[in-house]
């Protein structure tokens, strides 16, 4: 099957200005931070306490974790509060549908979704049908259904915006440059704890080990995919959908220091990048306010000394096969990304839970794709099933590994 929708980016990096963007008389722009007690979620409202003249917090939801949502809400006065599981009290919003009333609301204009894993894929759906800019850290939704996302968002008037540092990084590069020809892009991965192990060691890594991480602090899932690279298929489907580029054209490198967080190469071979210490508030702070920038004295400032000399290596594709796996999934299209995301999320569980050694995250992944029939995933319900599919098809190969 072929990369659907080649060619079409979901972003234009024009200077048009953003959706839900201030004329000079409005007051503050309404935003909706989902997966608020998350890393990313803490990162935003960071950045949002900040930024108080210019954005104000309309919305939060969690998941769980009710002491640390009622901190924020003390702290913000959000008139939506949403937990998703939970007793909710004082007159909160409870159930998965809260995430849809969130995003959905008139006076939000910008959605942060900083949830983890396919649970954020129908709130992104909403929020683009609604015409809101999604600034997005949640890539499973656009790696599971990207066609659909960006179908959506095309058609609907609404946005999205890259939360993920490497794509944050592609667009600032090419970011009010519309028409300038994209040869290459190159996606900087740290490599995660296990860059330099041998194949054997890693494939018995433990828990600890993997939760590691050199460069960022994050949640338990993505930590891992960093671990496995995983993570960097995930931002090549990514950023094959949000910039239209053929997967002949996206590449990764390993770069220990996590300083460069991607390359652009333009069609007469000069190539831009974006750095900066790593350090999400940043590239969350460039969501909000693309295609303009804005001052913040909270975000650390660049020192190159300091930064140290940057190193780059090829990625060790033999010792973490879920890179060729994933990047695989995305040239075959259709269901297939869904597919390699349902089943790697499965496999992380159980890994995280000590239900499986850390090698076997790749195997099951194999397997499943390997197994399954690819699909058309042009409607929510095709993505679903094709999700569940890959589910129980995981779950039923880690019960008998
Ligand atoms: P996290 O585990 O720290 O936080 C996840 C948040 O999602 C929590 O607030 C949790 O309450 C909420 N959540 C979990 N399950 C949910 C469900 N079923 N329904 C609704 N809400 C649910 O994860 P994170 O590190 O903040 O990552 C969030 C997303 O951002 C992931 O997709 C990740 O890949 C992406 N991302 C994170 C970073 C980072 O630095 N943390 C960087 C780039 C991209
Ligand atoms: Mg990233």
């Amino acid at each position: 099957m072929s990369a659907p929708d080649g060619g079409r980016p979901a972003i234009n990096p024009s200077d048009a200005p953003p959706a839900g963007s201030r004329s000079a008389a409005s007051a503050t722009v309404g935003v909706a931070v989902l997966g608020s007690t998350g890393s990313i979620g803490r990162s935003s409202l960071k950045v949002l306490a900040r930024q108080r003249e210019r954005f104000r917090v309309v919305a939060l939801t969690a998941f769980g974790r009710q002491e640390q949502l009622e901190a924020q809400v003390a702290a913000f006065h959000p008139a939506f509060v949403g937990l998703v599981r939970g007793d909710a009290a004082h007159g909160w919003r409870s159930g998965v549908q809260c995430l849809v009333e969130a995003v959905t609301r008139p006076d939000v204009s910008i959605v942060i979704n900083g949830i983890v894993g396919a649970a954020g894929l129908e709130a992104t759906l909403a929020a683009l049908r609604a015409g809101k800019r999604v600034a997005l850290a949640n890539k499973e939704t656009l790696v599971m259904a990207g066609e659909l996302v960006t179908r959506t968002a095309r058609e609907c008037g609404g946005e999205i915006v890259p939360v993920d540092s490497e794509h944050s990084a592609v667009l600032q590069c090419i970011a009010g440059r519309p028409g300038t020809g994209v040869a290459r892009v190159i996606l900087t991965a740290s490599g995660g704890p296990f860059h330099s192990w041998e194949a054997e060691r890693v494939r018995h890594a433990t828990v600890a080990q993997a939760l590691n991480h050199p460069t960022w602090r994050m949640g338990r899932k993505i930590t891992v995919d960093s671990a496995t690279l995983a993570n960097k298929a995930l931002e090549v489907i990514e950023a094959h959908f949000l910039f239209g580029l053929p997967y002949e054209h996206i590449e990764a490198v390993v770069h220990p220091q996590s300083i460069i967080h991607s390359f652009v190469e333009f069609m007469d071979g000069s190539v831009l990048a974006q750095l900066g210490f790593p350090n999400m508030e940043l590239p969350i702070l460039y969501a909000l306010t693309h295609p303009e920038r804005v001052a913040d004295d909270g975000i650390v400032r660049f020192d190159p000394i300091a930064a140290g000399p940057l190193t780059f290596e090829p990625v060790r594709t033999e010792v973490f096969p879920a890179l060729a796996l994933g990047m695989r999934a995305g040239r075959t299209g259709g269901s297939a990304p869904a597919v390699f995301n349902a089943a790697n999320e499965v496999a992380v569980a159980a890994f995280l839970e000590g239900r499986t050694p850390f090698g076997r995250i790749a195997e099951v992944i194999a397997a499943v794709l390997d197994e399954q029939v690819v699909t058309e995933v042009a409607s929510l319900e095709a993505v679903l099933a094709a999700d569940s599919w890959a589910r129980r098809r995981a779950g039923e190969l880690l019960a008998c590994s």
